[in-house]
């Protein structure tokens, strides 16, 4: 164990559905990184679905801590400091970033492996038992400590707890930046949102930023709808079990707005529902999956008449930069509310209570508090 190595605990996922709590070593920070103590780390499903990726693995990609260490050639950090992480790091000088594109970052999603060499953003600065270990999105923030590229950290403001703060970097960027970036919803625009989850809750805050005037929010849990009409929904509808093809849905929804919406958006994770939303937008209008929900699902071609515009966004076009800074700003404002999104709080050690409330459908967003 090197001088500054740190032992503690981390949720180590094992490659074929199981997870255990195990103790890792942590090193110090190299040249360009900053190691972090967690304080809180949000639970998504794909953390769920990181129990089956090649393991063993570091879960967690949404988190904030503290700075604990800061490496050689990284400015601007101090120890201590409040921060938040963001998986989707960019680096700045690939195709996409240069397109301004940064979540599609091809140093982030491995493609561009020349230039990535055997760079500790893979085999970690974490060890299990001594061999390196692998962490989810070069994060792996159910842990006590991670050691991350300094890129992947955004500072926050002082005066933010560190239990909301840590689904910045998943859930609210992906929604609210889906509606803001991505479909750049227009003031008097007419929004529709199907599935009113983590993802969801936030594309209804980002459509009212936006200015939306008509935001109709559905879900098949009520306590979830009046959740999102808190959150700035004009309308809400109810999906029923005994309305399989969604019929009765999106006649309800062409009730409200008869010509099809602006903007619609699936945020279910459900396959099945990913062309959803081609049924309830305009001729023009664009149909949104923001969920990255995988699997099959059908097609028929007239749903994409006329001009409607399909589109399946990565992380609500993140540019770090430019879009954390915003998201603060709007909560001290209090136009994006963080407070009622987090509906369950558990320790490291009872994330399979945390699966199990995420999964039961009418938790907000679940928290894994860590220090
Ligand atoms: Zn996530
Ligand atoms: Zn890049």
């Amino acid at each position: 164990m090197n001088a500054g190595t740190l032992r503690g605990p981390a949720l180590i996922a094992n490659g074929q559905g199981r997870f255990a709590l195990e103790t890792v070593e942590v090193e110090p920070p190299h040249f360009g990184e900053v190691r972090v103590a967690m304080a809180a780390a949000g639970v998504c499903h794909t953390d769920h679905a990181s129990m089956r990726w090649a393991g063993p693995l570091v879960m967690g990609h949404e988190g904030a801590g503290y700075i604990e260490q800061i490496g050689d050639g990284v400015e601007g950090l101090t120890v201590g400091q409040p921060v938040l992480l963001n998986w989707a790091i960019p680096c700045g000088h690939c195709f996409q970033c240069d397109l301004g594109a940064e979540a599609l970052c091809e140093r982030t999603h491995e493609l561009d492996v020349a230039h990535l060499g055997t760079s500790r953003a893979h085999t970690g600065a974490t060890r299990l038992r001594g061999e390196p270990v692998q962490r989810a999105f070069h994060l792996g923030t159910f842990a006590h400590h991670t050691v991350v590229r300094a890129e992947a950290i955004t500072p926050l403001p002082h005066d933010m707890p560190l239990d909301l703060a840590c689904i910045l970097g998943c859930a609210v960027m992906t929604g609210v930046g889906s509606a803001v970036n991505v479909a750049a919803v227009l003031p008097g625009d007419s929004v529709a949102v199907i599935g009113c989850g983590g993802v969801g809750l936030n594309v209804v805050q980002g459509a009212r930023i936006a200015g939306a005037s008509t935001i109709v929010a559905i879900d098949r849990v009520r306590s979830r709808l009046t959740r999102a009409r808190a959150m700035g929904a004009t309308h809400t509808l109810l999906a029923e079990s005994d309305d399989p093809r969604a019929e009765r849905l999106i006649a309800a929804v062409r009730d409200i707005v008869s010509r099809g919406v602006d903007h619609a958006f699936e945020a279910t994770g459900v396959a099945d529902l990913a062309f959803l939303p081609l049924h309830m937008a305009r001729h023009g209008g664009n149909a949104l999956q923001v969920s990255g929900a995988h699997g099959p699902a059908t097609l028929e071609l007239p749903r994409l008449f006329w001009n409607k515009r399909y589109i399946a966004p990565l992380y609500g076009g993140c540019v770090p930069a430019r879009d954390f800074p915003r998201l603060f700003d709007w909560i001290a404002q209090g136009r994006i509310d963080l407070a009622n999104q987090v509906t369950h709080r558990y320790r490291l050690d009872e994330l399979e209570r945390a699966f199990a409330d995420m999964h039961d459908g009418r938790a907000g967003k679940v928290v894994l508090r860590i220090a």
